[in-house]
């Protein structure tokens, strides 16, 4: 059996990016948000790092993340230690921040259909397009739209059904372990390198409900292997024990992909349009990506609602403004990101010692991937004067 639907967008994914498009839309046009997932926030597919500046800038409620004022890094042979006092780390509750998101959505002019995965879609000699949903119990469902975002994420589900993109070749996977605190201290981070996560990092974040989110994400294809085998190894060579943590033997596991490739600032396909994720928005060092796909997820939904209402210029400022915002920076980061996943361990001890040299300021600024001239002559200037020692 098939129904017909019929809205103005056509959104694809229910993730911040998804949600956010959907809140920032004028309430006179109708759109649809198809997710596959039954629950929003459900299954947690990321750790939830994040900063408390952003989470307030983008009125997220202060209960809905913890805040960290001591950020750690470790390799296998260096600490470098960050009392943060300017811009603070902030670790959300992943669910709550994205029901929070959904609750913004109007239920006037949109739909939420979860437990819905986009098909494909064609475009008609109308210019509207025709797409196929499928709900979990094998229903399909036409949807006619003026036009479709892609806020898949790394799936990138939209483009690829329309031949406009290919999904990422090479991304971040990472594997989460969730337990609750016990004796690490709630407001510390952790962030560590070298012989047990190579390729990629490892984390300990402490949730705002008393639990603790050990995860390592790895760079496929850098290396074949699984993050979860690393994971294993991680916690049968008793590597927990340095970080002062305790993994019982109950606990949730989270898991998620994310893009590691360059950036490329073609986003407006004629009516169809990428955000967050499936436009590889998360940042190159870290791959922290919720509060952009928030942010630009809003700016999309206002550009969009302009475009419609008659003005030729929205998307295109929707473009530049991610271009103006990214491209540089991103740039930058990539080429650390590529850089630093063939990095050795003792490569990593080096590295760290390194960033123990660096003001918060700095250590912030890389981690966020900004990249300002003073951070990249200061980071060029303690590299030639540690190869000069
Ligand atoms: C292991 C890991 C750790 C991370 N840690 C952090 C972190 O600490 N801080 C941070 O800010 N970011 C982090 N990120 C990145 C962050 O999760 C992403 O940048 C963010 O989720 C992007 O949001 P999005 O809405 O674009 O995509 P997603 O969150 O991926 O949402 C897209 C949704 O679309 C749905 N979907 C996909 N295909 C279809 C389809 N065909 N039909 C219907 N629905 C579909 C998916 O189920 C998914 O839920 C991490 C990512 C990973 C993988």
């Amino acid at each position: 059996m098939s129904a017909d639907l019929i809205c103005d967008v056509l959104i694809v994914g229910g993730g911040p990016a998804g949600l956010s498009v959907a809140s920032h839309l004028g309430r006179h046009h109708r759109c649809i948000v198809v997710h596959q997932d039954l629950e929003i926030g459900k299954p947690v597919r990321t750790s939830g790092g994040t900063w408390v500046r952003d989470m307030q800038a983008l009125g997220i409620p202060s209960e809905l993340y913890q805040t960290i004022d001591q950020l750690d890094f470790f390799s296998d042979q260096e600490e470098a230690r960050f009392a943060v006092q300017d811009d603070k780390m902030a670790v959300m509750d992943v669910t709550g921040v994205y029901q929070h998101l959904a609750s913004e959505m109007s239920s006037q002019n949109s739909q939420l259909m979860l437990g819905t995965k986009f098909l494909r879609s064609e475009q008609g000699a109308d210019g509207q397009y025709v797409s196929v949903v499928r709900s979990r119990d094998g229903a399909e469902t036409t949807i006619h739209s003026q036009m479709i975002v892609d806020a898949s994420g790394w799936h990138c589900a939209v483009l690829t059904a329309l031949g406009l993109g290919q999904k990422p070749d090479r991304v971040g996977v990472g594997i989460e372990y969730e337990f609750p605190i016990r004796n690490h201290a709630p407001n510390r981070a952790v962030l560590f390198v070298g012989s047990t996560a190579l390729t990629g990092y490892g984390w300990i974040f402490p949730t705002p409900d008393q639990k603790l989110r050990l995860g390592i994400g790895v760079i496929n294809p850098d290396t074949d292997l699984s993050p979860r085998k690393v994971m294993d190894a991680f916690v049968r060579e008793g590597h927990a024990d340095r970080y002062n943590i305790e993994i019982p033997e109950d606990y949730e596991v989270n898991s998620g992909i994310i893009p590691s490739i360059p950036y490329d600032p073609t986003l407006v396909y004629g009516n169809v349009v990428r955000t967050g994720d499936a436009a590889n928005f998360a940042t190159p060092t870290v791959g922290e990506g919720i509060r952009i796909a928030i942010e630009f997820g809003r700016k999309l939904g206002a550009e969009i609602t302009a475009h419609l209402d008659g003005d030729a210029q929205a998307l295109r400022r929707y473009e530049k403004d991610a271009e103006r915002r990214f491209k540089r920076d991103y740039k930058f980061g990539f080429q650390m990101n590529k850089r630093i996943a063939g990095y050795t361990p003792a490569r990593w001890d080096k590295s760290v010692k390194r960033l123990s040299r660096l003001s918060e300021l700095e250590m912030t600024a890389l981690v966020r991937s900004n990249f300002h001239f003073r951070t990249i002559v200061r980071t060029v200037w303690l590299s030639l004067l540690a190869k000069l020692k």
